[in-house]
């Protein structure tokens, strides 16, 4: 429980010493050009900080000293017990800075202070935990061959791993990423989103204090630009992104052009929530469908941004729905008690409001789309719901703001088909009170993850794998099978005679 008022943040604020560096070889660094950019807070549109822009010859610089770790066996080679003492020294560190970096992410991306406190944070930390406890109790494989032979399957770390991650979850979205592929033994290189680059910068010098060696995490803020040279670099085994379907795809093409590094998407989304007539309870998914979208002003890969419901009960939903988006009214997101903050910034705020008069033009506006809080400096966004037919813009392509597109359906077939009529496969909910039909449709869903009665449950266990059907990308974050993506396996047989 945060005893903190809106008070204490704002003082906290004023007076935090805000570090812009990159963090390479075990120690903070300029980028070697000395360009730097502005980190711009869309609460009130504040100059945060200047961030290094790392370049060409700091990617280099990251990639050798990454790739001197990993030959040098100098974190892969510890006893998996050490490598699980520092990972959770780290941990132990991040809880500590809890505050810090919950502030942080809040002033950098616009997030309300309650959720990051109780929810970025946290989750990061217990998602290091959970990969770090897993060090020593996940092994490889003795299996069946001829009598003479021994035959052993082993994993092994891939080598050096890039992430590249998104500003809607900072620290979470690149803890995913890093927290498995540092335990089985990589060295990782970090790139943040040029909107939200603080947090991974200062976690750079938790890491340095938990015990890591040089070169074993290190962080390369800026833009495309070094996003881009990590996927096309020769000394990069593996890349790990999280981000927009049109990035993924030009990853894609540069570990085609380069090194045929191995590519882990996690993509974009529009994902469908449906309300079938036999609901069992209208008021709590008409609460779960509001939260699906407004939750994080929408800025959520899994939002559920398309609302499915049966003709029957449509208009008698709606009034639910928009009811509960009463609960989130936009406000200063140091503000303890306001769920709802700004739009992470200007250019993203523009791309919603342009979505919101695609959505005037196409559809029937039921609640919200006028920006609010203008006077602030900031970039905020009133809950905004639109009825619109299956082929609206606003329908088909991901917004990632607070905007709820609701459609109508005639029967499940046709509830199935309008689901899965989208290039995203990310998730997907069902709402029924006859399990065999929700299950049913459950199988029927092209998503990777799908709720029946419920909508983004278990986000905070680890032990569920998340990633995307279709283009919502390859592979999934979270659970073992992370692994998958940051190990290579090794057949080793023995001839004994
Ligand atoms: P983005 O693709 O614009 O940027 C993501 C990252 O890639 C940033 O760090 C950016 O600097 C970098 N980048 C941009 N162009 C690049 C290039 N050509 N080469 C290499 N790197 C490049 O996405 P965004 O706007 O930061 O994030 C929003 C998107 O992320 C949405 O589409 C959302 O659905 C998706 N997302 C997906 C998940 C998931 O797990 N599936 C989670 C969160 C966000």
């Amino acid at each position: 429980m945060n005893q903190k008022t809106f008070s204490d943040w704002r003082i906290e604020a004023a007076v935090m010493q805000i570090e812009g560096r990159a963090f390479i070889d075990g120690a903070p660094r300029h980028a070697s050009t000395e360009k730097t950019f502005p980190c711009v807070s869309p609460i009130d549109g504040r100059v945060l900080a200047r961030v290094a822009a790392c370049g060409e010859a700091d990617v280099d610089a990251a990639v050798a000293t990454a790739r001197r770790a990993f030959e040098t066996q100098s974190w892969a080679g510890m006893n998996p017990r050490d490598r699980k003492a520092v990972l959770l020294r780290w941990a132990a560190l991040i809880r500590e800075h809890r505050d810090e970096l919950a502030l942080l992410e809040t002033l950098d991306t616009g997030k309300p202070i309650g959720d990051t406190t109780a929810i970025d944070v946290p989750a990061a930390v217990q998602c290091i935990e959970w990969y770090a406890e897993a060090i020593d109790k996940v092994g490889g494989e003795v299996v069946p061959a001829d009598h003479h032979l021994v035959g052993l399957v082993t994993r092994e770390p891939v080598g050096v791993v890039a992430a590249v991650v998104p500003w809607n979850f900072p620290l979470l979205m690149a803890a995913w990423k890093f927290a498995p592929a540092l335990a089985v033994g990589n060295s990782v290189i970090l790139k943040p989103s040029e909107k939200s680059p603080l947090t991974a910068v200062r976690i750079a010098q938790l890491a340095h204090e938990a015990g890591f060696p040089p070169g074993v995490f290190n962080v390369v803020p800026g833009g495309a630009e070094p996003g881009r040279l990590l996927a096309l670099h020769h000394g990069v085994d593996c890349i790990a992104f999280t981000g927009s379907t049109r990035t993924g795809k030009a990853i894609m093409e540069c570990a085609a052009k380069s090194n045929l590094k191995r590519v882990w998407l996690e993509l974009g989304g529009k994902s469908p929530n449906i309300v079938l007539p036999d609901c069992p309870d209208l008021d709590r998914a008409a609460k779960a469908a509001a939260d699906a979208i407004f939750f994080n002003m929408g800025e959520v890969c899994t939002a559920g941004s398309r609302l499915l419901v049966h003709r029957d009960i449509k208009d008698a939903f709606i009034a639910k729905v928009v009811a509960a988006a009463r609960a989130y009214e936009p406000g200063h997101p140091l503000d303890p008690a306001v769920t709802m903050g700004a739009i992470v910034d200007r250019i993203q705020f523009e791309r919603v409001l342009a979505y919101i008069e695609a959505g005037r033009r196409e559809g029937r506006l039921v609640t919200g789309g006028a920006p609010v809080r203008e006077e602030t400096g900031g970039f905020y966004l009133q809950p905004t719901v639109f009825e619109v037919k299956p082929d609206a813009t606003i329908a088909r392509e991901e917004i990632f703001g607070p905007v709820l597109s609701v459609i109508e359906f005639d029967n499940v077939d046709d509830a199935v088909r309008i689901a899965n009529d989208t290039e995203y496969g990310l998730a997907a909910a069902v709402w029924s009170g006859d399990l065999t039909t929700a299950h049913e449709v459950a199988r029927r869903l092209r998503a990777g993850t799908v709720w029946i009665n419920g909508y983004g449950e278990g986000g905070g266990e680890m032990s569920f794998p998340f990633g995307g059907y279709k283009q919502s990308g390859n592979g999934r974050d979270k659970s073992l099978h992370a692994f998958d993506k940051y190990t290579e396996l090794k057949s080793t047989i023995v001839r004994l005679r």
